[in-house]
């Protein structure tokens, strides 16, 4: 392993001096309090393997407590005025961006991402409040005259009720500021559990809101070792009214089920298996900087990840080759350090599952054109991989790869590559690349992906709706569609 990716201790020294500002405790109906029992988990930085704080670990009953404290404030807070709910999210963006240094810092200490990232993320978070701090006003309704003109149709919004909202580790605050957003421009109530390796980008968020006004009650916030025990008799309880989940398909099919008893609204953004397709005339060199993109932003760890590229035979040898050139010279090494490109995995099983699915690959014959497996040392960092020459039954076609991995394949005819691309349970997002539009509008129509990238390696915009099909989920984030998973149509008929 290379020093460089050791990190020096003045660098860490100050970045945890970002770790120090944050409450460690639950949030519980307005009040930051130690978990019962004084249990506490570990929080590590992925880029060193060694422990940065300890932060409050709620049993069940921490989490009984917070839908109580969630129902109990829901009432008033939905007779909130919905200018006033929109000036918090206002107050809290305004803050988030002015420290959205120091909230960048402790996110690549917790997650392990590049600063640039981090800030990049930073800034997206902070933008889906600003966005729901706009819709928060933006709430209409509807009145008509029935087709028979015997009576006048009267249709409102109001919010759903009490919210749980479960979020991931890989993006740590947007993933709450684009569910926390919508839910109190809604005027709903929330209880969050942010994924246990990385509560401190959350628990920041939350002391944001609460100094920029949030009234107690109205955000919870539960870190927990035991998610399954805590959230599960909250979404059977019957007080909460909605389940918001980002995560994996298998813990979304788990928690649908269980929703279902009390036939929970349900928003779920789970898993994908991206394609990235490059069609013959494509511009290469803007395909190889997108793939670049798609595939190595957040070290591969993100469900928009480019999963596997699907490259016409006529430009894959170009292709392979610059997207090897570049994907070779990335830096990796803790996302605090200088220049740093690529960070650690997130911890050690998932980069073993990487390990385990490239292994695959190449014991099947696929082709390693750089990297290829795990880099010793401290820290769980995985080599950037190219394959190419990738044989169909490979798992990591079918499998979410979560990682560093390109995986290459051919395709002489453009059919068969949608054909291809459509071959998995997913259906997230797609990429495509080419110069004629009207392969574009033709292949979009056919990919069964809820958001498509046109010759760009990025999709997310907090103006747009994102989100998936099949098994990748329903729902959507952002856009104008964001606000209505939190908002429940009443429909009066009125005799006039
Ligand atoms: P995960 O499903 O293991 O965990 C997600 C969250 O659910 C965490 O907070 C975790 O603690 C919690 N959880 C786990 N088991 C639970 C249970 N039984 N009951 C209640 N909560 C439970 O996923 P992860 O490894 O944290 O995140 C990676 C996954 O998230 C990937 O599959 C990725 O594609 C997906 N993801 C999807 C989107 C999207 O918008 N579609 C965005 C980011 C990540």
């Amino acid at each position: 392993m290379s020093s460089s990716l050791r990190g020096s201790r003045s660098s860490v020294a100050a970045i945890e001096a970002a770790v120090a500002a944050v409450p460690k405790l639950l949030l519980i109906g307005g009040e930051w309090r130690a978990a019962a029992g004084g249990r506490e988990l570990g929080v590590e930085d992925p880029a060193t393997g060694r422990e940065l704080c300890r932060v409050a670990d709620a049993p069940p009953g921490d989490g009984v407590a917070a839908l109580a404290a969630a129902a109990e404030a829901q009432a008033e807070w939905a007779r909130w005025a919905p200018r006033r709910r929109g000036e918090i999210l206002r107050r809290a963006y305004e803050e988030v961006v002015a420290r959205r240094e120091e909230l960048a810092r402790l996110m690549t200490l917790e997650m392990g991402k590049p600063l640039a990232e981090s800030l990049g993320e930073v800034s997206y978070a902070a933008d889906f409040l600003l966005w729901f701090s706009e819709e928060a006003v933006r709430i209409g309704g509807d009145y008509a005259l029935a087709p028979d003109g015997g009576s006048r149709l009267l249709v409102s919004r109001r919010p759903v009720g009490p919210c749980l909202l479960i979020t991931p580790w890989n993006f740590p605050l947007a993933m709450g500021a684009r569910k926390i957003g919508p839910a109190i421009a809604a005027g709903c109530t929330m209880v969050v559990k942010p994924a246990s390796q990385t509560p401190l980008s959350m628990l920041a968020l939350a002391d944001v809101l609460e100094r920029a006004g949030l009234p107690a009650g109205v955000l919870n916030v539960v870190v927990t070792s035991e998610s399954g025990a805590v959230m599960e008799p909250l979404i059977r309880d019957g007080r909460a009214r909605k389940l918001s989940f980002t995560g994996s398909t298998e813990v979304g099919r788990v928690l649908a089920g269980q929703a279902s008893e009390q036939l929970l609204r349900l928003s779920m953004e789970l898993g994908g298996n991206a394609p990235f397709i490059v069609f013959a005339d494509a511009d290469v060199d803007a395909a190889v900087e997108g793939a670049v993109l798609a595939k190595m932003r957040n070290g591969g760890e993100a469900c928009t990840a480019a999963n596997r590229f699907h490259v016409a035979n006529s430009v894959r040898a170009e292709f392979g080759e610059k997207l090897t050139a570049k994907i070779r010279a990335m830096r990796v090494g803790p996302g605090y350090e200088e220049g740093v490109e690529v960070g650690p995995l997130i911890d050690a099983t998932q980069r073993a599952k990487v390990a385990e699915l490239v292994d695959d690959a190449v014991g099947l014959g696929a082709e390693v054109l750089t990297g290829g497996g795990a880099i010793d040392g401290p820290g769980h960092f995985f080599a950037p991989t190219v394959l190419d020459e990738v044989p169909p039954s490979a798992r990591l076609l079918d499998e979410e790869i979560f990682g560093p991995v390109a995986p290459v394949l051919g395709f002489d005819d453009p059919e068969e590559a949608i054909v291809a691309a459509n071959r998995t349970e997913y259906g997230l997002v797609a990429y495509l690349y080419t110069r004629d539009l009207d392969r574009a509008l033709g292949t979009l129509e056919k990919l069964q992906t809820g958001m498509v990238g046109v010759n760009r390696g990025l999709v997310s915009n907090p103006a747009a709706p994102f989100g998936g099909v099949k098994a990748s989920g329903y729902g959507r984030e952002g856009g104008g569609e964001g606000i209505e998973e939190y908002l429940d149509l009443q429909y009066a008929a009125i005799a006039r």
